[in-house]
């Protein structure tokens, strides 16, 4: 009798593909694993791509990693080494507020005044105390918090900087990472939002090459059945009392016996699967609640023929005070061979959402007319355009108001279905770091399980 295990992961973006990796990596005895994507491509929401135009790429989804390593053990950029992968620092520093380009404080003395100056400080030294560089780093991950207090809004700290050019650049520069309104996330997380960018609490890094190198190398070592365009529609438990995994291909279903499975999806996409039985369904309607905070992106991207701004402005982003406060990527500067200008822009939280109806042509034309006249003139220089919709992509509060145990997290029905997990980012931090850590909880678990066993 075939005793080896059968596992499968349902979801082929970076938390599907890490823990695939992961497991052939840890394991010491064998097992079969399927993975089954929806789509056609493996990598979910790490998408490098190119122009028709000119050889230039970008990123449409995800762009850039977060470097911890001055601070403690870094699971995803070790990853990355392993891989053999290089890496390319990015940052930036500038908010462009009111046509103005703000550097530092004497920009925000000389332009917004010393009253604003003043405030930033003061909030900057409030935020600081709250959280240091390490507590940072181990933010969300603590072994078993079993009852935490609910989380207060984050508009709730935003209003006591009481000098509004101040809150207003605040807003500017952390819009985009949040992805949410101050009123929709936690002072816990609109905080981290905020130190992210003071090295001291991390860095900023890309890979050579393009982000889906990751997902591509990853896809490359995993020894697995991979099904693409094959969606899992429906799972429970089976008359052979192991897990029935239900998936729709070119319009058939076909259902298959599993000893695990894990769900390695964002917790938006949870609802679309039917989950068998009253208790299982129930707890997955609960886990889902428990992170139902969805937070929202949109990314316009330009080619121009050259990067004609670079002269006023040299960095890898800029913050911009336009659709609520939007990242401007410099995408040509991941290339330093690359001729061609390329700008990303990265609308989050309502603004992208309520936008995402427009359609391409006028999107395009919104984001060329954001850009400050003195930077230089965008629309003589433009040659194509590109536009990608994520709705809903992300968590404005990830972990949950109240974060619950590590376990209870990535298994959500422990008594009746101990065999189901579920990995995602919107449980740590909506990042590849957080997607990697909740991978690396569930495939040491597993491994752990197969020891005993
Ligand atoms: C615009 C944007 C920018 C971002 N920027 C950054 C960044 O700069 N840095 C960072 O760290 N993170 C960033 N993120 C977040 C990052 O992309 C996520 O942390 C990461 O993609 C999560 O990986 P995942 O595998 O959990 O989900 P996904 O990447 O969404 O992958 C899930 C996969 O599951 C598949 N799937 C869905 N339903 C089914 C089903 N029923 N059956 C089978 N397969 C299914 C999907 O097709 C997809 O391939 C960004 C996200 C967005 C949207």
């Amino acid at each position: 009798m075939n005793d080896m295990k059968r596992i499968c992961i349902i979801g082929g973006g970076p938390g599907g593909l890490m823990t695939a990796y992961l497991l052939s990596k840890m394991a010491n005895s064998p097992f079969s694993l399927t993975l089954f994507e929806a789509t056609d491509r493996l990598g979910g929401k790490i998408r490098t791509l190119r122009f028709q135009e000119r050889q230039a790429r970008y990123e449409a989804g995800a762009a850039e990693l977060y470097d911890y390593s001055s601070v403690g053990n870094d699971p995803l950029k070790e990853l990355v080494e392993e891989l053999g992968l290089s890496i390319v620092p990015i940052g930036g520093s500038s908010v462009i507020l009111d046509e103005q380009i703000i550097a530092n404080m004497d920009d925000v003395r000389a332009h917004l005044g010393a009253k604003a100056c003043e405030a930033l400080l003061s909030f900057d030294r409030s935020a600081k105390d709250m959280i240091s560089p390490s507590e940072y780093y181990l933010g969300g991950h603590e072994a078993q918090i079993a009852v935490s207090p609910p989380a207060s809004r984050f508009d709730a700290l935003l209003g006591k900087v009481g000098q509004a050019a101040a809150r207003r650049y605040i807003e500017t520069l952390i819009h985009s990472d949040l992805a949410t309104e101050p009123e929709r996330t936690s002072v816990e997380y609109g905080a981290h939002n905020y130190l992210m960018n003071d090295s001291r609490y991390m860095q900023l890094y890309c890979i050579e090459g393009g982000n889906e190198q990751l997902t591509r190398e990853l896809a490359r070592r995993i020894s697995a059945d991979v099904r693409l365009n094959h969606v899992v529609t429906d799972m429970g438990r089976g008359e052979d009392g192991k897990l029935a995994v239900a998936c729709r291909h070119q319009g058939v279903v076909r259902e298959e016996s599993f000893d695990i499975a894990i769900l390695a999806l964002p917790n938006n996409y949870l609802p679309h699967i039917n989950f068998r039985g009253e208790r299982l369904a129930a707890a997955m309607r609960a886990h889902h609640a428990q992170h139902d905070h969805p937070a929202h992106y949109l990314r316009i991207t330009v080619l121009f023929d050259r990067p004609f701004w670079r002269t006023k402005l040299d960095e890898s982003f800029f913050m911009l005070d336009r659709f609520g406060g939007c990242c401007v990527y410099d995408e040509s500067a991941r290339d330093p061979e690359m001729p061609y200008g390329v700008l990303g822009w990265l609308l989050g939280g309502q603004p992208a959402l309520e936008m995402s109806d427009l359609d391409d042509a006028a999107l395009i034309e919104a984001a060329l007319k954001s850009l400050p006249a003195t930077l230089g003139e965008a629309g003589p220089r433009f040659l194509e355009g590109h536009v990608h919709r994520w709705p809903a992509a992300v968590n404005a509060i990830p972990g949950g108001l109240v974060p619950r145990a590590q376990s209870l997290r990535h298994q959500p029905e422990p008594a009746g279905h101990p065999d189901l997990f579920v990995v995602g980012d919107y449980l740590y931090d909506s990042t590849l770091n957080g997607v990697l850590d909740s991978a690396e909880y569930v495939a040491e678990w597993l491994v752990s399980e197969m020891i005993r066993s």
